[in-house]
């Protein structure tokens, strides 16, 4: 039988928030306690900065099995936490629930739609509290749709390498104390050619490189900050063909897909998240 993980992507917010020494509107899903006191405990009080590394659509299974890819995201983190993902199973359901602490039903994105998030997010929340934000994704990513009209800054690159070279440029601009990066190579490359193609764990292990760099870039700054830094994944894919009926996307043409989400598959739905302070 199916054995599936138990924390709700929901809770990202709120342990983002209480990391940070922030709250959020009344109602929202709270943080992981434990999950925040460790990191604050290890930072050695409240994270003044936070970098939030979302790699789409990396699942847990592919951390089971390729465990390596991993390491440069070990060496820059001290807590790996296993998560479900939302159903729908696709980004913006996900990175909706992830952003505010809404269920489906309280954000109202239940499946590949892309609409303006009129709702309290978490990045309302920081620059409610004055922090400089700035959203940093790939071309036409789901970021750039549901978290737009906010007072923070958009940028956006073609791929996860020029995502790198533009993360490290804003880091050593120093201009903010948070920044959220959304990178889907993985994703693409997944659909394309499955899920566990050379193409997918070749892109999962240059994301995690990028995540290193970032991290490096980070600690050489530090100068008595203390930043909150993650590897957040909204869900995973499963092989096409291996499940039956496909679910649809609005939108997408998925009649060459050789990896697919949207499903309560467990390939779909069970995630790894990575949180550490620097
Ligand atoms: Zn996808």
């Amino acid at each position: 039988m199916d054995h599936f993980n138990s924390y709700q992507l929901k809770h990202f917010a709120g342990i983002v928030a209480d990391t940070m020494g922030l709250s959020l509107p009344e109602g929202y899903a709270k943080g992981i306690r434990w999950v925040s006191d460790i990191l604050k405990n290890r930072a050695g009080g409240t994270c003044d900065r936070a970098v939030l590394y979302h790699a789409d659509a990396v699942g847990m299974y592919m951390w089971q099995q390729y465990t390596d890819l991993f390491a440069p995201v070990y060496r820059n983190t001290s807590l790996s936490v296993p998560f479900i993902s939302t159903v729908s199973s696709f980004t913006p359901v996900a990175h909706a629930s992830m952003y505010t602490g809404l269920d489906p039903k309280g954000h109202g994105i239940h499946s590949y739609t892309r609409p303006k998030l009129e709702c309290s997010t978490l990045f309302d929340v920081l620059i409610a509290q004055g922090k400089k934000v700035a959203i940093l994704a790939q071309d036409d990513s789901t970021f750039l749709h549901i978290f737009a009209g906010r007072d923070l800054d958009y940028f956006e690159e073609p791929n996860a390498i020029c995502i790198q070279e533009k993360a490290l440029e804003l880091i050593e601009s120093d201009k903010y104390d948070v920044i959220s990066i959304h990178t889907f190579d993985y994703d693409n490359a997944a659909h394309f050619y499955g899920p566990e193609s050379k193409e997918g764990i070749n892109a999962i292990a240059l994301e995690a490189d990028g995540f290193e760099r970032i991290a490096n870039l980070i600690r050489s700054k530090k100068d008595g900050k203390r930043t909150l830094l993650t590897y957040s994944p909204d869900h995973g894919q499963h092989p096409v063909g291996s499940i039956g009926d496909e679910p649809e996307a609005e939108g997408v043409d998925t009649s060459r897909f050789k990896g697919m989400h949207g499903t309560k598959k467990i390939e779909d739905m069970n995630i790894v998240h990575f949180f550490g302070t620097i």
